[in-house]
C-alpha cells in the first residue's frame, strides 16, 4: 500500500522545487515577436515568462499566442513579426506563487498549468515551479 505523511509534505513551502531565475529562459517585455519566437523556438518550450530588464514579471509568452496574432484572414502576415512586441499579445492575467507558498498551494494552481511563476513581494521574478518538479516530489514520497 502507498501511503506517506501528507500533512508534512503538503505543509512544505516551494522555495527548493523552484528552478532559479538564471536557469528560466525568458523574453523582455519590449522584445519584438521575432525575438520571442526565436527564444521560444530555441528553446524549445512552448511557453516561457516575460520580464522586463529588472526581472519584473509581466506575464507569460507563448507560440500559439505570437501565431495566432499574426495570422490574417487570407495569410500569415509575417511582417507583423518584426512590427509587433511581445507585450501586444502576452497573458499578463497569470497565476503568480511566491516561495514561501506551500506545495499545497502550487498543486492546485499546477493542475491547470503545465508551470507557475515565483515571485518575490515587489513582483521581481524568482523562477518557476513545474508541474513535473511537483510529480517528482510525489514520487519520491509515495515509492519510498
Ligand atoms: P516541464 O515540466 O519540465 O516539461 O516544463 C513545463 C513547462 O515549463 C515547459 O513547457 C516550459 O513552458 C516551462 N519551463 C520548464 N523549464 C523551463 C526553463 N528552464 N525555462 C523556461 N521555461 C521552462
Amino acid at each position: 500500500m502507498l501511503t506517506f505523511n501528507n500533512t508534512e509534505l503538503l505543509s512544505s513551502t516551494i522555495e527548493s522545487h523552484v528552478i532559479p531565475a538564471e536557469r528560466v529562459a525568458h523574453v523582455q517585455v519590449g522584445n519584438n515577436l521575432e525575438h520571442g519566437l526565436l527564444v521560444l523556438t530555441k528553446s524549445g518550450y512552448t511557453a516561457i515568462p516575460v520580464l522586463d530588464p529588472h526581472y519584473k514579471l509581466y506575464g507569460l509568452i507563448s507560440s500559439p499566442m505570437i501565431l495566432d496574432a499574426i495570422l490574417g484572414l487570407q495569410r500569415i502576415e509575417f511582417e507583423k513579426l518584426e512590427e509587433m512586441k511581445v507585450s501586444d499579445v502576452m497573458n499578463s492575467d497569470i497565476p503568480r506563487l511566491r516561495l514561501q507558498d506551500t506545495i499545497e498551494v502550487a498543486l492546485e494552481m499546477l493542475i491547470n498549468h503545465p508551470f507557475v511563476c515565483v515571485e518575490d513581494e515587489n513582483g521581481i521574478f524568482e523562477g518557476i515551479i513545474t508541474r513535473r518538479a511537483l510529480l517528482k516530489i510525489f514520487q519520491e514520497k509515495l515509492i519510498q
